[in-house]
Order: C-alpha cells, then sequence, then structure tokens
C-alpha cells in the first residue's frame, strides 16, 4: 500500500495473520514493486526467483506509461497512483532472465492483457498502442529462444473482443454533400462535433490513403502521436453504446479494478466508468446497439496463432486451423514427450 502511495481509504480488511508479499519473501523472492526497483534487481546475475507488483489490479496501458516516460504528461499513471511501471517486454526480459536459471526449463505466460480490456471500452489507441508493447515481448521472447536454443515461443490469444476491424482512415471527404473540406488532422482536432459525422471523415476504399504514424521523434517503438493524418479508423461488430470523436482519448476510462477510494478521486478528476460517457456531447454518438451492453463484448471470431521455435520443428504442430483446446494438448506433448516426439515418458 505505501510503496503505491495509495490513499488509506483504499485498504481492504487486513488479514493480520497472512502477509503474502513477506511470504514471498522468506520463500526466498526478491520482491520490486516499481520499474526502477525491477531494473535494479534484474542487474548482474540478477535473482534466482522474484516477484514483481506493480498496481493495484490493472496496470496502466502503454500508450499513458509511454506519454509519462517521455515526459510529455504524467497525470494518468500518478492519478492511477502507480508513476513508475514497467512494460511488459521489460517485465518478459526480465522473467526470462530468472526462469533460465532453471536446469530443467521453464514455462512462462506473457498476457497482454489490455489489448482485450481496451477493446471492451473500444479505445481503438490504447488497443493500438497496447499492441504494440505485446509485439516488443514478442521479441524477447524470441531473441530469449534464439539465445536459449530450445525453447518454444505460441503466441494466441485466447479469443477476440468488439469485432474489431479496420474499415477506412480517417480523412476530409470534399463532395457535393460535403463542400468544404477542413484540411487534415490538426483541422480536424478543433472542427465542431458536426462535421466529424462519420459521412464526412470515415474514408474508404481510395478515399482512404496510408496512414503516416511517426517513429522517428522518440525512438521507443510507440508513435509520436495517435493523431496523424489517414489515421486508421476502426470499427466495432460486437459494439456498446459510446461517444466516438475518432481522436486519442485524453484519458483511459477508470479501470474496474482500482480500489474504490482511487475510482472516487478520478471521477472528481471528470474521468469516466462508460465509454458512452466519454466525450459526451461530441462527435459521433450511437445508439441502441445490437449487444445491448455499456461495453463492446467478446466474439468468437478465429485467433492467429503463430509459433516459433528454436532447436527443434515444433512450430509446425501449429500451422493451418486448429481447435483451441488442441493447443494445450500440443504444448504437453512436445513438454512430456521431448521437441523430436521420441523421448521416453517417465
Ligand atoms: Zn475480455
Amino acid at each position: 500500500m505505501s510503496g503505491w502511495d495509495l490513499p488509506a481509504s483504499a485498504a481492504g480488511a487486513l488479514d493480520a495473520d497472512r502477509d503474502l508479499v513477506g511470504d514471498f519473501q522468506k520463500a526466498g523472492f526478491t520482491y520490486v514493486d516499481s520499474s526502477h526497483g525491477l531494473a535494479n534487481a534484474v542487474a548482474g546475475h540478477g535473482p534466482g526467483k522474484l516477484l514483481g507488483l506493480f498496481g493495484w489490479g490493472n496496470m496502466n496501458v502503454a500508450l499513458d506509461k509511454i506519454s509519462a516516460r517521455r515526459g510529455v504528461s504524467a497525470d494518468v499513471v500518478n492519478a492511477y497512483h502507480a508513476p513508475d511501471q514497467p512494460m511488459l517486454d521489460e517485465m518478459a526480459d526480465a522473467a526470462f532472465k530468472v526462469l533460465s536459471k532453471n536446469e530443467n526449463g521453464f514455462v512462462l505466460m506473457i498476457e497482454g492483457a489490455h489489448i482485450d480490456k481496451q477493446s471492451h471500452l473500444m479505445d481503438v489507441d490504447r488497443v493500438i498502442g497496447e499492441t504494440l508493447e505485446f509485439d516488443r515481448a514478442v521479441g524477447v521472447a524470441r531473441k530469449w529462444a534464439d539465445k536459449l536454443g530450445d525453447t518454444v515461443v505460441v503466441v494466441l490469444a485466447d479469443h477476440e473482443c468488439s469485432g474489431f476491424s479496420l474499415m477506412g482512415a480517417l480523412a476530409n471527404k470534399q463532395s457535393a454533400s460535403n463542400p468544404t473540406n477542413l484540411g487534415g488532422i490538426d483541422a480536424l482536432k478543433t472542427a465542431a462535433p458536426a462535421d466529424l459525422a462519420p459521412a464526412k471523415v470515415v474514408g474508404v476504399y481510395d478515399a482512404a490513403g496510408f496512414p503516416r504514424y511517426d517513429f522517428a521523434t522518440y525512438h521507443d517503438g510507440y508513435p509520436a502521436t495517435y493523431d496523424v493524418d489517414k489515421k486508421l479508423l476502426v470499427g466495432f461488430g460486437a459494439s456498446g453504446d459510446r461517444n466516438e470523436t475518432w481522436l486519442t482519448k485524453a484519458t483511459p476510462v477508470i479501470d474496474s479494478l482500482l480500489p474504490t477510494a482511487v475510482k472516487t478521486e478520478l471521477k472528481a478528476a471528470s474521468y469516466v466508468s462508460e465509454p458512452y460517457q466519454r466525450d459526451a456531447g461530441k462527435g459521433w454518438v450511437i445508439g441502441g446497439q445490437a449487444t445491448q451492453q455499456d461495453q463492446a463484448v467478446h466474439t468468437a471470431t478465429d485467433i492467429p496463432v503463430s509459433t516459433y521455435s528454436s532447436g527443434s520443428d515444433v512450430w509446425k504442430r501449429f500451422v493451418g486451423v486448429q481447435r483451441n483446446t488442441d493447443v494445450f494438448f500440443k504444448l504437453m506433448k512436445a513438454a512430456l514427450e521431448g521437441a523430436d516426439g521420441r523421448r521416453e515418458r517417465d
């Protein structure tokens, strides 16, 4: 609690007989609660066991963490009482460093959980930022697989969320019914809500063009801004009701796992609890979605499975269309029988 600077009223009931962090430490784990603590812990040889807890419930998303790291704005991470959180690729690298010391191998599960959570909230730019962060974690896994020489990396999702699909680009469309071309993205940021109506700014086919995201300004793997000319626009097949201005949302929807005291603080600071409350009165307002939900929902859309293996052909077992439960059995087979499938079971 004190490590995360949470208000005293955020504390739940304490079990005087149980100190979980203390129990981990007694069992030999090094405990860290910040990005800098993590970096210090894994410097050099690093610990044999490591526990990192970096926030209450869900951590902040990449878009807000990166904004703080760049010195652009730390408002959101400060408002969440977690000003110094590591990125997913940094946590992944630390986990590989610690776990790869095990002579008998290891299993590591890395989740970019906010890809789903921000899809529920239909916050497109925060989904894209999370996907970039996850992609960087996959890069870390591949690097370690090459280094270790006998490792399988499986990249997949448990399901799709929101019916997320690229439908076009943000573009002023000049036509007989829309004679005024406002100009590029800077003009759209200050446009009247009526000028952001889908018929006026959703460019499809040849009116879509190509987005020009800027990765050169910061060199940290994330675009300088998500609001660019010809910005990617996303439609939601399993949408909940929402307000939509197309532009980056200044604040995230309040995370449902935060303590009540912090949620109260965020509401007082004009953060909203549901997507439909966001940017109220501005832009495109949808009513009566098919799902009749406040948030977007999971879909049954097929998801891609990508596999990489070093020192074996295990990746080949995951090629093609497969049932989701088969992934588990294929991984168990590789783990129990060995990469070549001939190792004796004991
Ligand atoms: Zn979900």
